[in-house]
C-alpha cells in the first residue's frame, strides 16, 4: 500500500502549490483569494521510485463560520486517511495564532507530522526556522514550493519510515 500524506495549513499558505509540485499536475487551484480549494483533491505523485499519495484540503481557520467548517471536516477527514501531515505555514508572515492553535490540534493524531515552512526563497532557513520551533515540532523543513527548492529534501525525510 502506497503512503498517503495530507497537506494541511491555514488559507494561502501553498499547500495548492505544493500538491502541485508533488503531483506534477495543476490540478489544484492556486489563488490569492484564501480558502479557494473547497473540496480534497486528491493525486499521486513519486520522488525517485517511492510513490505516494497526497491529499490537498482546504485552509484550517481559527474561527470557523459555516463553510470553514466544513472545509475543517474535510482537511481533518483527510488527516484520518494518511500516514503522514504536512503542515505548511508561511515563512514569509511568520508565525501566527492560527498555526499554533492548528499544531494544538495535530497533537491529538498518532501520526507523523512535518511542519513545512514554505515561501522561504529569500530567507535564512536556520532563523525562519527557529521563529517556527515554537510550535514544538521536530520535524522541521524549510521550502519554496513555487520555487521548487527543498522539495526532493522535503520528501526523502517524509518517505524515509515507507
Ligand atoms: P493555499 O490556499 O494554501 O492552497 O495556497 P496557494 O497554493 O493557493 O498559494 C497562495 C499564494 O501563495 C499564491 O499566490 C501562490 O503563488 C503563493 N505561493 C505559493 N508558494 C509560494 C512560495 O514558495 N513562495 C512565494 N513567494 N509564494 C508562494
Ligand atoms: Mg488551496
Amino acid at each position: 500500500m502506497l503512503p498517503t500524506f495530507a497537506i494541511v495549513g491555514r488559507p494561502n499558505v501553498g499547500k495548492s502549490t505544493l500538491f502541485n509540485v508533488l503531483t506534477k499536475t495543476r490540478n489544484a487551484i492556486v489563488a490569492n483569494e484564501p480558502s479557494l480549494t473547497r473540496d480534497r483533491q486528491v493525486g499521486r505523485g513519486h520522488i525517485g521510485t517511492h510513490d505516494y499519495w497526497v491529499i490537498d484540503t482546504g485552509g484550517l481557520e481559527g474561527e470557523p463560520d459555516a463553510m470553514n467548517e466544513l472545509i475543517t471536516q474535510h482537511a481533518w477527514l483527510a488527516i484520518q486517511e494518511a500516514q503522514g501531515v504536512l503542515f505548511l505555514v508561511d515563512g514569509r508572515s511568520g508565525l501566527t495564532a492560527v498555526d499554533e492553535n492548528i499544531a494544538g490540534q495535530l497533537r491529538r493524531f498518532n501520526i507523523p507530522i512535518h511542519l513545512v515552512i514554505n515561501k522561504a526563497e529569500n530567507l535564512l532557513p536556520e532563523l525562519v526556522s527557529a521563529e517556527f520551533q515554537l510550535l514544538g515540532l521536530e520535524n522541521i523543513h524549510t521550502i519554496s514550493a513555487a520555487h521548487r527548492w527543498g522539495i526532493d529534501s522535503l520528501m526523502e525525510s517524509v518517505l524515509a519510515p515507507f
